[in-house]
């Protein structure tokens, strides 16, 4: 019975973890979040605190790091989308017309974001 019990609270601090780290994160990403689209269609969302190289279909390559969004490749002829202002966590985008690439920061500095984060951390 007693075995029984211990891991009974086990599980129930594993799952309170579990859904303390999902709230986390899934709060994180709301924050630091962007959107690409090609040809109006949603293509993926991607956090900002991952770094990482995107591939967009064939034509386009962005790449998001320490927390800023550029376009490192593209095959339209005027370059415009890589010239570009880089995305970051204010949000912004990145629009590349000829191959209809839209990459667009989602500011999230809505107040019922931001309102939740601070009760979590004062009870950590
Ligand atoms: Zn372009």
């Amino acid at each position: 019975m007693k075995k029984k019990e211990i891991f009974f609270i086990a599980g129930l601090l594993v799952l309170a973890g579990v859904m303390w780290l999902g709230f986390r994160l899934s709060g994180q990403r709301s924050h630091n979040t962007i959107r690409i689209t090609v040809d109006g269609k949603e293509f993926g969302t991607y956090s900002l605190d991952k770094d990482q190289v995107i591939h967009i279909g064939d034509t386009n390559v962005c790449e998001i790091k320490d927390g800023k969004v550029t376009m490192i490749e593209a095959t339209c002829p005027d370059h415009y989308c890589m010239k570009q202002k880089a995305i970051d966590e204010h949000g912004g985008s990145i629009i590349c017309l000829p191959n209809k690439v839209v990459i667009e920061g989602e500011d999230t500095a809505d107040s019922s974001e931001s309102e939740d984060s601070p009760k979590i951390d004062a009870v950590t």
